[in-house]
C-alpha cells in the first residue's frame, strides 16, 4: 500500500541523514525505500512549526500516512543554558501542532524524537526506558527536557483516548555531517570539528571548553537513521526506545578531542579551558531493550564515522551550518 512519510525537520542532522539512508540502501532492503513509499523532507522555511496554521497546511499538503518527528529547537549546553525559555515555548509549540494535527490527520504513526536529556539528573545508571519521569532532569537544560518529556506523555494520552500509534526513540548524543559547526551554541563533537578547523588553517590554538573529562555516549548520524526507520516499520508500542551505542561505548570529551586532531591531520597539542561550564558529567544509557528488538544491527565504529564526519565537514565548509 502507498504511504508517504513525512520528515520533521528533514534539513537538520538526522533529516539528512535518513534522506541519505533512503536514498543509498537497497529498495526494498531493511532500511531502504520501499515499492509505494513517498519521503517528504520538510524544513522550517516551508512551514514553522510553532504556528498552529502553518503546521495545518503542511499535513494538508502532503497527506502523510506517517511522521518522523525531528524538528526542535536544538543546541549544545551553552545555547541551552542561555535560552532555557524559548527552549521550552519553541518545542512545546511544534510537538503540540505536529501531534494534534497528526490526530486530526489520522496519520498512521508518528515517531517523535526525545533525547537522553529528558532524564533525571540524580538516577541509578545506566539510563532505561523506564528512568524518565523520576526526577528533575539537569538544570542546564530544564526547558529543553521538559518540553520532551512532554511528548511521551502526549503520546500516551492520544494512544489512550483515541488509539493514535505515536511512539518516542532517544537517541544519546548524535553527530555526523549536516551537523550544526556554530562556535559557541553546537553540541561537543562539531564545536571541536570547527574549532580544530580554524587553528589549524591559521595555526592558532586549539582550545577544548572545560576539562576534557565529561562522557558521553555518540551514534552516528547514519546509524541512527536506520534505527529510525526500523522503528517505522517494525516497531507499534508507545514506550520510547533508547537509540544507542552500549552503553560500555561511554568516550571522554579528551577522547573525542584525540579523534578529531587525528582526523583532521592537526600536528600540534591543544589546552583545554577549566573555566567553562560542561554540563552533565556522564549520563550512560542502556541499548539492551533495542538490541533484544531489533536482533542483528552493526553500529560503525566511531573511529570511521568521526572521519567521515570530519571529512564531510572539510568537503563543505563553504554550505555548512556554521
Ligand atoms: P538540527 O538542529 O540539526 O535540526 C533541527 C531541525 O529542526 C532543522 O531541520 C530545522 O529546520 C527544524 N526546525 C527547527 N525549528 C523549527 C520550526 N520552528 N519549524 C519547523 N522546523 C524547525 O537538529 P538534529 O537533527 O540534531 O535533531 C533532530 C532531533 O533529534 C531533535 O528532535 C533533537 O531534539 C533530537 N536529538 C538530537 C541530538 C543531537 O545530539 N543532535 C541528541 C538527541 C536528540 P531548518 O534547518 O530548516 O530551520
Amino acid at each position: 500500500m502507498a504511504s508517504i512519510v513525512l520528515v520533521t525537520g528533514g534539513s537538520g542532522l538526522v533529516g539528512k541523514a535518513i534522506e541519505y539512508v533512503i536514498a543509498t540502501e537497497p529498495i526494498g532492503s531493511r532500511f531502504g525505500k520501499k515499492q509505494g513509499e513517498n519521503w517528504i523532507f520538510a524544513k522550517s522555511s516551508e512551514a514553522d512549526l510553532r504556528d498552529a496554521e502553518q503546521t495545518r497546511l503542511l499535513y494538508e499538503k502532503y497527506k502523510p500516512t506517517h511522521v518522523i518527528h525531528l524538528a526542535a529547537v536544538v543546541g549544545g549546553v551553552y545555547k541551552n543554558m542561555k535560552a532555557n525559555s524559548a527552549f521550552l515555548r519553541s518545542n512545546i509549540l511544534i510537538n503540540e501542532n505536529i501531534l494534534y494535527h497528526a490526530h486530526t490527520h489520522h496519520v498512521q504513526k508518528v515517531i517523535s524524537c526525545l533525547s537522553t536529556c529528558v532524564f533525571p539528573d540524580k538516577v541509578e545508571y545506566p539510563l532505561d526506558e523506564t528512568k524518565i519521569h523520576l526526577g528533575l532532569p539537569h538544570p542546564s537544560n530544564f526547558g529543553y527536557s521538559h518540553s520532551k518529556r512532554l511528548v511521551d506523555i502526549q503520546n500516551r494520552a492520544y494512544r489512550e483516548e483515541f488509539g493514535c500509534n505515536f511512539t518516542s526513540a532517544i537517541p544519546t548524543s548524535v553527530f555526523g555531517p549536516n551537523d550544526n559547526y556554530d562556535l559557541e551554541d553546537a553540541h561537543v563533537i562539531p564545536a571541536l570539528i570547527h574549532r580544530c578547523y580554524l587553528a589549524k588553517k591559521n595555526n592558532a590554538p586549539f582550545v577544548v571548553a572545560g576539562t576534557g573529562k565529561p562522557l558521553r555516549q555518540f551514534i552516528y548520524s547514519r546509524d541512527l537513521a536506520k534505527l529510525f526507520i526500523w522503528m517505522l516499520r517494525e516497531y507499534d508500542d508507545v514506550e520510547p526506545v533508547i537509540l544507542s551505542v552500549s552503553e560500555d561505548e561511554e568516550i571522554t570529551v579528551k577522547q573525542v578531542a584525540d579523534a578529531i586532531v587525528k582526523a583532521m591531520e592537526f600536528k600540534c597539542t591543544y589546552t583545554f579551558d577549566t573555566s567553562r561550564p560542561e554540563g552533565q558529567f556522564r549520563k550512560p544509557a542502556s541499548n539492551k531493550k533495542l538490541l533484544s528488538l531489533i536482533g542483528e544491527f552493526e553500529f560503525t565504529p566511531f573511529e570511521i564515522a568521526l572521519k567521515q564526519s570530519v571529512d564531510w565537514f572539510l568537503e563543505n565548509y563553504d554550505n555548512a551550518r556554521i
